[in-house]
């Protein structure tokens, strides 16, 4: 491969928008992507019951109106095989294929000092030489699976929902599921309606909306396309990314049956209702417990078994603080007959043997196992590519104290190295769509910006950096996020949890961004 001005790592929303916006910059710009397909998380995640929870018309591109025009959604929240036609088709439509190497995976990126530029290394043996490196690696890419005693005795497929393999058929099949996160949930519920056992082992419940997924009516997809635009301009300057925002009125001000109507309300308007309801709930804990009961009376109604419902039901964090999933039949499925729950914190995992979960107190025949435990979220697919910086810096080591980055978009002593949706940024806390594209029109800006000035290098300056990671940490502590023990924290070499996304809210993220950008990138050193 030829010299490159920019070397970027993933083939999701965000690795196919950078490598068409730095295209039509004039820049030359290549993709190595891991998978067989482009797609990322909508590529790997083919999970039964896959589907976004922030409404199609938001959660997609929003930087060509012809592209928007010409692409109908069929439902409220797209499948995951939707979402993968839709990333193909922008694949095609904007001629990226000839710019993505598939199957190859990224190893290793090296700083050279004396020339400026990455030497990137991948698993099938090549190196490339580009000016500047970006990791468009996604949040939520790298999966993790527990380490549970005697999983290698198993003989049946043990699967993972961010690893899928279609062409196992469940059906009929006595299954041993874990986890009961947002991909848990999706799962549980179309597998309970082929599977012939399904035993679903938990350990910390999440709060679950009704997703009131819908076939779109044509009307309906013809007037959203009607107002992109404005709806586009509203949610980039939104607090988290989507158009719809909080209802004014704290959760503490209602007369208790205005407050029960409103929930209701919000209840019934799908995933992003709920936070939604009042204007206070991710920051004052009396407003989010109203919510939080609310939820909870929820279960109580649609789970029939008591004791079931008691272990369903979430304790002891604020909703919203761990990821509010988005449910299509989940609680209907955990009341059928021959779906069993396993509160691991209650009845641990003892063994496994070759057909058999042996818990502290019972024995669970097992087919198949499947796994929605999760991903090393927000640091995982940076960490796994030994990436070396000035004077030999590992990024691993760097952030074996927790992430550091100016903006969530670079790293000090990794220069020209952007990450989009990086620690530090809204990414994982917004309608991820809008904030990988404000990353990559902020990268095509900087690195044109850099052209016309005739600077090569470019690099966030410690103290910078440090300001902002304290910013996004103070920002953290006013809201109920922290509260919760969530994936949004990452635990440090010595124990310690801290922050990842920023949550002062995309429009103000932005604002800053640009500011930055305009003050002739205020914090980064030049050179
Ligand atoms: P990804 O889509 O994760 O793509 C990253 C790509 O980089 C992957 O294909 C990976 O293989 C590749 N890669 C990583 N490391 C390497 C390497 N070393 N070498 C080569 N290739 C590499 N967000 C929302 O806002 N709304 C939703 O409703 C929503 N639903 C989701 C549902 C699921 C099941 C999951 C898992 C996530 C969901 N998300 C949602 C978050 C989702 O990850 C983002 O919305 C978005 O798709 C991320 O795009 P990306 O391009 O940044 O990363
Ligand atoms: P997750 O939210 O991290 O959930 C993993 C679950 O597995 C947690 O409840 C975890 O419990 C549990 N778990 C881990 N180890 C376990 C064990 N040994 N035994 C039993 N349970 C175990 O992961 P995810 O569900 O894949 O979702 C990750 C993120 O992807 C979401 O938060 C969301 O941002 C995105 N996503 C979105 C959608 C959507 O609807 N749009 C769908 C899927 C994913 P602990 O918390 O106790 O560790």
């Amino acid at each position: 491969m030829a010299k490159l001005d920019a070397l970027i790592v993933g083939a999701g929303f965000a690795g196919l928008y950078m490598l068409h916006k730095l295209r039509q910059d004039g820049f030359s710009a290549h993709v190595v992507e891991a998978g067989s397909g482009v797609g990322g998380t909508w590529f790997w995640n083919r999970y039964p019951g896959a589907r976004c929870d922030i409404p199609s018309i938001e959660y997609s591109y929003s930087f060509d109106a012809e592209l928007e025009q010409e692409w109908t959604w069929t439902e409220r929240y797209a499948s995951q095989g939707e979402i993968l036609r839709y990333l193909e088709h922008v694949a095609d439509r904007f001629a990226l294929r000839d710019g993505i190497t598939l199957n190859t995976k990224v190893t290793a990126a090296r700083w050279a000092e004396q020339a400026g530029r990455w030497t990137v290394s991948t698993e099938t043996g090549t190196s490339i030489d580009a000016q500047f490196l970006i990791l468009a690696t996604g949040a939520l890419s790298e999966p993790k699976a527990p380490d549970l005693p005697g999983l290698d005795q198993f003989k049946g497929p043990v699967l993972h929902t961010a690893r899928w393999d279609e062409r196992i058929d469940l059906a009929g099949k006595r299954v041993c599921h874990f986890g009961i996160g947002s991909s848990g949930i999706q799962a549980v519920a179309e597998m309970s309606k082929t599977a012939a056992q399904l035993t679903v082992f938990s350990r910390t419940p999440s709060f679950a909306v009704p997703a009131n997924n819908r076939p779109l009516e044509q009307g309906e997809s013809a007037a959203a396309k009607q107002t992109y635009p404005q709806m586009r301009e509203v949610a980039r300057r939104s607090p988290l990314g989507f158009a719809a925002p909080p209802r004014p009125g704290s959760g503490k001000a209602f007369a208790p049956p205005d407050r029960e109507q409103r929930l209701e309300e919000a209840w019934n308007a799908g995933t992003t209702g709920l936070l939604n309801a009042f204007e206070d709930l991710l920051f004052d804990e009396e407003s989010n417990a109203h919510a939080a009961q609310f939820a909870r009376r929820k279960i109580a109604e649609t789970v029939t078994d008591p004791e079931t419902a008691r272990k369903l039901t979430p304790q002891g964090y604020p909703l919203g603080s761990r990821r509010l999933c988005s449910e299509i039949g989940f609680y209907e499925a955990m009341n059928r007959p021959h779906v069993t729950l396993v509160d691991v914190r209650e009845e641990p995992v003892v063994a496994i043997t070759a057909d058999a979960i042996i818990t502290s107190t019972g024995t669970y025949p097992a087919d198949a196992i499947s796994f929605a435990t999760g991903f090393d979220a927000c640091v995982g697919a940076i960490k796994a590519i030994a990436i070396t910086g000035r004077g030999g810096l590992e990024i691993a080591d760097e952030w074996a104290g927790g992430p550091r980055t100016y903006l969530g978009l670079a790293v000090s002593g990794f220069p020209n190295m952007f990450t989009i949706t990086g620690p530090g940024s809204p990414s994982v806390l917004s309608n991820v769509i809008i904030s990988i594209e404000q990353h990559v029109e902020w990268i095509a800006r900087c690195i044109t910006d850099m052209r016309t000035g005739g600077k090569s290098m470019i690099e966030a300056e410690p103290a910078a950096e440090a300001a902002w990671m304290e910013h996004v940490d103070e920002v953290s502590q006013q809201t109920l996020f922290p509260r919760g023990d969530s994936w949004y924290k990452g635990r440090t070499a010595d124990g310690r949890q801290v922050f990842m996304p920023y949550v002062g809210g995309v429009g103000t993220y932005r604002a800053k961004c640009d500011e930055v950008a305009a003050a002739g990138y205020a914090g980064f050193a030049l050179a």
